[in-house]
């Protein structure tokens, strides 16, 4: 039910008020088209069309059965309203927790994007874990270093090993040449059939492991395998 300017407006499911009020044909009360009224025929049809009417079950109905069902109803009320409560609460707890997740991951609106948004910070975990477990053999001075500046001295633990993957870095030609006559991954100038291959610089020229002279444009060491 809602009101506005004194008109009382019964809900689609529920009585449509007549012009002059409503009027029982079982018992013959009538009810006043107004807020008290409406409450009054309310309790004496029933929430919706399909209750018996009280003077009906008055009539027909015992008063230890009427004061039974009143009990149960209570109970029943008092039930639903602990339900409410605890789902209020629950909806206080999980807008709580969207909130910690939204200043923790930044620009996260929902449960959703914040587990996306885990996922790629996850991602990009396991790629860092790769860089460093290379830079562990490579590097170990420098990992050392950023690690205790980070961390502060006496933080280093070794990583353990990360089975199956290997950091391939490449180096443009420009920048540096492999030992000669060392094999190494050569990555071939744009347009070649074999993008990547296996090659060396005989010191003067870059060949294929064939022999044949290329044009390369990145090279790397190669890769380990798995062991
Ligand atoms: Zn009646």
């Amino acid at each position: 039910m809602s009101t506005a300017e004194g008109t009382i407006v019964a809900e689609a499911d529920t009585y449509t008020p007549p012009p002059n009020g409503w009027c029982c044909f079982h018992c013959g009360e009538t009810f006043p088209f107004n807020r008290g009224g409406y409450r009054a025929a309310r309790v004496h049809f029933g929430a919706t069309p399909d209750w018996a009417p009280d003077c009906i079950e008055r009539r027909t109905k015992p008063d230890n059965v009427l004061l039974d069902e009143a009990r149960r109803s209570r109970i029943a009320s008092t039930d639903f309203m602990r339900e409410r409560d605890e789902a209020i609460t629950e909806a206080e707890v999980a807008a709580c927790t969207l909130q910690s997740w939204q200043s923790a991951i930044k620009g996260a609106k929902t449960s959703h994007d914040a587990r996306c948004a885990y996922d790629s910070l996850e991602g990009r975990a396991l790629a860092a874990e790769a860089v460093l477990g290379e830079l562990q053999i490579s590097a170990p001075d420098a990992l050392l270093a950023a690690r205790t500046a980070i961390c502060g001295p006496g933080t280093y633990f070794p990583l353990p090993q990360l089975k199956g993957i290997e950091v391939i870095v490449w180096t443009p030609v420009e920048q540096e040449l492999p030992d000669s006559d060392l094999t190494v991954m050569i990555t071939l100038a744009p347009g070649s059939d074999e993008p990547t291959w296996l090659g060396y610089h005989d010191g003067e020229k870059w060949r294929d492991v064939d022999g044949m002279v290329v044009e390369v444009a990145y090279w790397a060491n190669m890769v380990k395998g798995a062991a």
